[in-house]
């Protein structure tokens, strides 16, 4: 793998490390400070209205049934002697119809017997748990008392009764009365709250039975038997509120509960999956998918950029720094490819070395830097009167080697004469004084069996020989008899 690509992916570890780092962190801080905020807040005051509900609707017929308690219509027949139950009839009727309660009632502590709108229906007696509520109200010391229970004259239904003592008129004990009220206004509560806040409502008493519910309810009828409450159940019945959150298939359940000590109750609610929580999880997948594109984008930004740069470093490193022509490690890339592509098609293929005539002298006579103009301009010149498709490069301090692909040695010969010409005849105009050199080339052309050394080598020699015979002149160097003409 090249460095590029081990770049490119620690680049994006590390950028998506980051992104899904934060998105992460942000999302389980909103998840809890959610749930806090489920648990110390939202379930509590849906619990505390309804509560709140609950006592309102009670208020009146507390007032009612205070009201019968103090009654001397009541109390005054009660005290003749309960001679005839027609009159209390009629009066719990009445009262029955005008306040719309479910029931009501009297119980006569002297004949324990139990009025009810339609006559006196049964007498209490201790022995009777069904009974069992009026005895333990009448040695309660409350004046009065919220009680769920079975209604006596009708057991399948569940009643709300507010009973309330009656005394006579020396303060004396002669009896409870009040009205019972359904259950289904309490029921109704629940499933309002239900619909409106898409929340789980419902009351058990204190021994984890659920005893009442909406319609919708799916739980266990003990909580204790539920798969994953049921270990929260004694905490629920020991406390009288409390709040926390389990895992129930997959999703978080929250759980709010507070004993209703009218009802001696629990009322429980549950929420599950909240919206807020779906908002959250979106916006992580929108983090996340934000992250992705810019993760995406950042790699591409750094894949052009890296590219571009490698490039560049590419360059520099097969050019050269002065004339900006290849350099020798361009040459050692790109002569064996030249050489492969002419024995493939068997065309020529021909080297010039170029070696500037006593350039140290232009040194020493005019300065290094003067030194440097001028190779400058002689290899903007070659640049000039060379084909594209050869190669230029410098190969030396003042020397060039010339590629020329498709090039017999005639012809290699006929562009080494046109260079030393070109050289000849230039200056370089330097303020008042006109500075020029000559040069010496040595040629050669592939042979059947040259190597790229040799074929170097060969063109080396030539301009070794040019240089021997006087300068400023071609010398070429035949494959055959390996000497210079
Ligand atoms: P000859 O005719 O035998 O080639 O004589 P010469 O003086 O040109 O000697 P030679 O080719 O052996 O030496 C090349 C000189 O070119 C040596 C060095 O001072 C000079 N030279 C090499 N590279 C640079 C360069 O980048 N800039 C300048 N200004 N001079 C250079
Ligand atoms: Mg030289």
């Amino acid at each position: 793998m090249t460095k590029k690509y081990q770049i490119l992916i620690v680049l994006a570890l590390i950028l998506f490390t980051a992104f899904i780092g934060t998105s992460l962190v942000s999302y389980f801080a909103a998840h809890d400070s959610l749930a806090q905020e489920i648990e110390e807040s939202t379930l509590p005051l849906t619990g505390d209205n309804i509560y709140s509900e609950i006592q309102r609707d009670l208020l009146r017929p507390i007032f009612i049934s205070s009201l019968m308690a103090h009654d001397t219509f009541l109390r005054d027949w009660a005290l003749d002697g309960e001679q005839d139950s027609t009159p209390v009839t009629r009066y719990l009727k009445e009262i029955q119809q005008r306040y719309d309660t479910e029931t009501s009632f009297f119980v006569s502590d002297r004949t324990r017997l139990y009025y009810h709108p339609k006559g006196a229906i049964k007498e209490v007696n201790k022995h009777d748990p069904q009974d069992a509520w009026y005895f333990n109200f009448k040695h309660s010391v409350e004046p009065y008392e919220i009680n769920i229970d079975r209604d006596t004259a009708d057991p399948s239904r569940l009643t709300v009764f507010i009973n309330y003592k009656v005394y006579d008129y020396s303060g004396n004990f002669i009896g409870a009365t009040g009205v019972g009220l359904s259950t289904s206004m309490v029921k109704q509560l629940i499933d309002d709250y239900q619909l409106r806040f898409n929340r789980e409502i419902y009351f058990v008493n204190r021994f984890g039975t659920v005893t009442m519910h909406s319609d919708a309810y799916t739980g266990a009828e003990q909580i204790r038997n539920s798969p994953n409450l049921g270990l929260y159940a004694t905490r629920i019945l020991t406390s009288p509120s409390t709040a926390f959150n389990f895992e129930r298939d997959g999703e978080t359940v929250y759980v709010n509960s507070r004993l209703v000590p009218e009802f001696n109750w629990y009322l429980i609610v549950e929420q599950t999956n909240s919206p807020t929580n779906e908002k959250i999880f979106h916006t992580l997948l929108l983090n996340l998918a934000g992250a992705a594109v810019i993760t995406l984008v950042v790699l591409s930004l750094a894949w052009v950029t890296i590219s571009r740069f490698q490039r560049r470093l590419e360059t520099l490193a097969h050019t050269d720094k002065l004339t900006g022509l290849a350099n020798r490690q361009m040459l050692d890339r790109m002569l064996p490819q030249q050489i492969a592509r002419a024995r493939r098609n068997q065309e020529p293929l021909s080297c010039v070395i170029a070696d500037l005539d006593g350039f140290k002298q232009v040194n020493d006579t005019y300065g290094h830097p003067t030194g440097d103009l001028l190779i400058r301009s002689i290899a903007r010149l070659f640049t000039s009167i060379t084909r594209t498709s050869d190669l230029i490069c410098r190969w030396g301090g003042d020397e060039f080697l010339f590629i020329l692909p498709n090039s017999d040695q005639a012809q290699a010969r006929r562009f080494a004469e046109k260079l030393r010409r070109a050289v000849e005849s230039h200056q370089l105009q330097l303020k008042d004084q006109l500075i020029g050199v000559s040069l010496s080339l040595g040629v050669a052309e592939l042979g059947q069996q040259d190597t790229q050394e040799e074929l170097i080598q060969r063109a080396d020699h030539a301009l070794l020989t040019a240089k021997n015979d006087g300068r400023n002149r071609v010398s070429e160097q035949t494959e055959e008899v390996g000497c210079s003409v």
